[in-house]
């Protein structure tokens, strides 16, 4: 496969960066793949990493379900479940700065919206995957964009739900976002958080780590770095409290081969009591807004 080599931290265009932690692509490839660390400001991202052209083979699986409807495993199952029971959850932190309309970037097969829309808001979606957006079209339509270019409105709210940690072209990305933005708008930004219990439990099996796809593991520290640099501000920040049993679940798989699924539960439960004292679950949402605003 093509690899691309980073000369400078995305966060902070720093030179320096040093080995983090070697991790191994479970899911599609079986490739290791190095996580090095900004030695300016800390922030991890994977490098060498897949050439833009050559990463969507690395999304190529019948594992990897957040593009697809598949339910035939007791993981895919539980996934399905926490979705269904995080969609009233994320609405309500979205509905909060009362928008009217949304975007949802990266939205998938386009639950998200679908729930957004029944509630009363206009939504719009933009999904590069054929798959994933010819899906969620069917019941949304027009209103799911296949590129940016032609979505020119500006948005009350604009989530991305495990998405920013898989875009080659950040900065480029979040300045799309930051002139697409209403002037009293929100940025809505869930990723995985690499400072959860559980990605210290699981070290390298960490599977939020999900090399190649993942290119940046954002803490609390460089996302809002990395916002600054954009001038966003951090205005608050909330746990996705149940995505420590899923990624629990994952975990297991790769470290043990089986999902273990009482000792996931158990590891779940202590990495958010453990991030109940710190903000330190497994993932984190953080709401932005523009600054000096
Ligand atoms: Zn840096």
């Amino acid at each position: 496969m093509a690899l691309e080599n980073l000369t400078n931290c995305p966060v902070c265009n720093s030179t320096e960066s040093k080995l983090h932690k070697t991790v191994k692509d479970y899911t599609v490839s079986q490739e290791e793949f190095n996580i090095m660390q900004c030695k300016n400001c800390s922030f991890l991202y994977t490098n060498p990493r897949p050439t833009p052209d050559s990463l969507g083979a690395y999304y190529k699986s019948d594992d990897y379900i957040s593009h697809t409807n598949k339910s035939n495993s007791p993981i895919h199952l539980i996934y399905k479940l926490a979705r269904t029971q995080t969609l009233r959850w994320k609405y309500n932190l979205v509905k909060k700065s009362k928008p009217k309309l949304l975007l949802d970037y990266g939205c998938g097969t386009g639950h998200f919206l679908t729930y957004c829309k029944k509630k009363g808001l206009e939504v719009n979606g933009f999904e590069p995957d054929q798959q994933a957006r010819l899906i969620a079209k069917q019941t949304l339509g027009e209103s799911i964009f296949s590129s940016t270019t032609t979505i020119k409105s500006k948005f009350d709210v604009i989530t991305l739900w495990h998405v920013l940690e898989h875009i080659p072209n950040l900065n480029e990305v979040v300045d799309w976002l930051k002139n697409h933005l209403a002037e009293n708008g929100r940025l809505v930004i869930a990723v995985p958080n690499p400072n959860a219990y559980d990605a210290k439990m699981y070290d390298k099996y960490w599977a939020a780590y999900d090399v190649p796809r993942h290119l940046y593991h954002f803490t609390k520290k460089t996302l809002t770095k990395l916002a600054d640099r954009h001038s966003f501000s951090v205005e608050s920040i909330h746990p996705m409290k149940l995505d420590s049993f899923y990624v629990s679940l994952l975990s297991n798989k790769h470290k043990h081969n089986q999902t273990k699924p009482i000792n996931s539960f158990l590891n779940g439960l202590k990495s958010n009591s453990y991030a109940n004292k710190k903000m330190e679950y497994s993932s984190l949402i953080y709401v932005l807004k523009h600054t000096n605003v």
